[in-house]
């Protein structure tokens, strides 16, 4: 091993060399570009930015940072809150340029390479009334969902986005290149179900397929209520989700009302209560299993309507583009308890921003089906994955909204199941990712000193090796 006592200029240009994709250095043009994330607040330098070209290159990467001991920084989508597709002085292996898929309608699975975005996915496997289960905004990178876990509109319906990875392409912290399934480097593909990029860098994806509503057109949309009715949608809402079926999911959250179409004017930057549902079953069931939800309550506004999955996947995607300033904070809820209802309609009443939100997720039906230590993925209990995230465009309000998201989480976490989801969560140190695991920690770092002892991959929501 040795260390390069260079400058980073020297870095990029040594790389360079032996890569055959493009290089973005600190003197290139394009590097300004080359080393944003998706949040808006993250300003870092890596060394050398590799937009790699193909698996040869990302083993070239991976053995230039372990041979001079330089920070390796790996960009799927470039969406993780705490930016860690970029790092100060690393070598980043970006995917920005692989983003091939093939769908084998036959067998039912989706290949998908490590840059694809989750609207790449949707895309191909659309054509054949298919889909994965993924999350809910299409720009989101297929590779750190996945890693992270992958909560969405089907996973009550088809489970996780990791229950339903069937193989991954690995190029391991010594260089060599593997296959992780069920059968092969299986430890290695418990752990790459939910334990981050922690084992390696993952340079293609197959998940399994399924059917999605009629043709791969679901009924779904926003269904809208006032924040002062919230108390009541949250308690009815906690009470029918368990009984409903699996093909019917719906987060929660408060919000304010987007001041664009096609809300109706009298609604914009109103803060209400909403729930977003998607109906992914067989058409000749929606109205019924829709029926509850059509019935419940006087929403402000009901916006059920069949559409292509791939619709409502991206209905999001305009209004949160990249760039904005994001701070968030997540935690696990196995229940809704009353004490946090009363909270969540008080700090709804005080979104400091437009953009600034609250969303409750479902980890239920098939989801919950799976056991806790059947992946690195621990929180299979039924409830909810929870985040609270601050955003604006202008960086002067980002104090603003950190503090209302940090408050609002401090408030709930005693009625939390104790952990957060690692992908959506800060940089929050080493108590916060043991408690993302739970019982599952300690056969992560088990597995972690088997394939990265010297903790190679460490730009991560880090699980350091036993
Ligand atoms: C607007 C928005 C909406 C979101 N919605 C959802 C949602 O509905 N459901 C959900 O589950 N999550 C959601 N997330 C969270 C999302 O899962 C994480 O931000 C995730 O890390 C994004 O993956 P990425 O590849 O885009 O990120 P990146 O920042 O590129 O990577 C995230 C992490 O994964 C690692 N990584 C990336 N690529 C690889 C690779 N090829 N091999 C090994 N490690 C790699 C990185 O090093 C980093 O540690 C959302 C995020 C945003 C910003």
């Amino acid at each position: 091993m040795s260390t390069l006592e260079t400058t980073p200029d020297a870095v990029a240009e040594d790389l360079r060399q032996s890569v055959r994709g493009p290089l973005v250095g600190p003197s290139d043009p394009e590097y300004d570009e080359a080393r944003k994330v998706y949040n808006g607040a993250v300003d870092r330098r890596p060394a050398a930015i590799v937009r790699v070209a193909d698996v040869a290159d990302v083993i070239s990467c991976v053995d230039f940072a372990r041979r001079h001991q330089i920070p390796l920084a790996v960009r799927g989508g470039g969406h993780h809150g705490a930016g860690f597709g970029v790092w100060d002085g690393a070598v980043v292996i970006d995917f920005a340029d692989r983003r091939s898929t093939d769908v084998d309608p036959v067998a039912g699975t989706v290949r998908a390479d490590a840059g694809c975005t989750w609207g790449d996915v949707d895309h191909a496997t659309g054509a054949f009334g298919l889909a994965t289960p993924s999350g809910f905004v299409s720009t989101t990178g297929v590779a750190g969902l996945t890693l992270g876990g992958g909560t969405g509109y089907l996973s009550r319906h088809y489970g996780l986005t990791v229950d339903n990875l069937v193989a991954a392409d690995v190029v391991l912290a010594d260089g060599t290149f593997v296959t992780a399934d069920e059968t092969s480097h299986p430890d290695l593909f418990w752990a790459l179900r939910g334990g981050g990029g922690n084992f390696g860098v993952v340079t293609s994806f197959t998940f399994r397929c399924h059917p999605v509503g009629e043709g791969g057109e679901i009924v779904g949309g926003p269904v809208l209520y006032d924040m002062a009715d919230a108390a009541e949608v949250f308690r009815w809402y906690r009470d029918v989700l368990p009984a409903l079926p699996d093909d019917l999911n719906g987060w929660i959250g408060v919000l304010e009302v987007p001041a664009a179409a096609p809300f109706p004017e009298e609604l914009w930057r109103r803060k209400v209560c909403g729930i977003v549902w998607c109906y992914s079953g067989p058409r000749e069931r929606a109205d019924e299993v829709l029926a509850p939800v059509r019935d419940f309550g006087s929403p402000l506004l009901t916006g059920l309507q069949p559409m292509p999955y791939s619709v409502l996947q991206s209905a999001f995607d305009g209004l949160l583009a990249p760039g904005l300033q994001w701070y968030w904070k997540a935690d696990f809820y196995e229940e809704i308890t009353d004490e946090a209802i009363v909270l969540h309609q008080r700090y709804g009443e005080t979104i400091p921003t437009p953009l600034s939100t609250m969303h409750l997720y479902p980890i239920s039906g098939a989801a919950a089906r799976v056991p806790e230590d059947a992946t690195a993925f621990a929180y299979r209990r039924g409830g909810w994955n929870g985040v609270i995230a601050g955003i604006d465009p202008d960086p002067a309000n980002l104090e603003r909204v950190t503090e209302w998201a940090r408050d609002y989480w401090e408030g709930l976490h005693p009625t939390s199941a104790g952990g957060g989801y690692v992908n959506m969560m800060m940089a929050e140190g080493e108590e916060r990712v043991r408690a993302a695991y739970r019982g599952n920690y300690q056969r992560l770092t088990e597995i972690k000193r088997r394939y990265d002892p010297y903790n190679l991959f460490r730009i991560n929501q880090n699980i350091a090796p036993a």
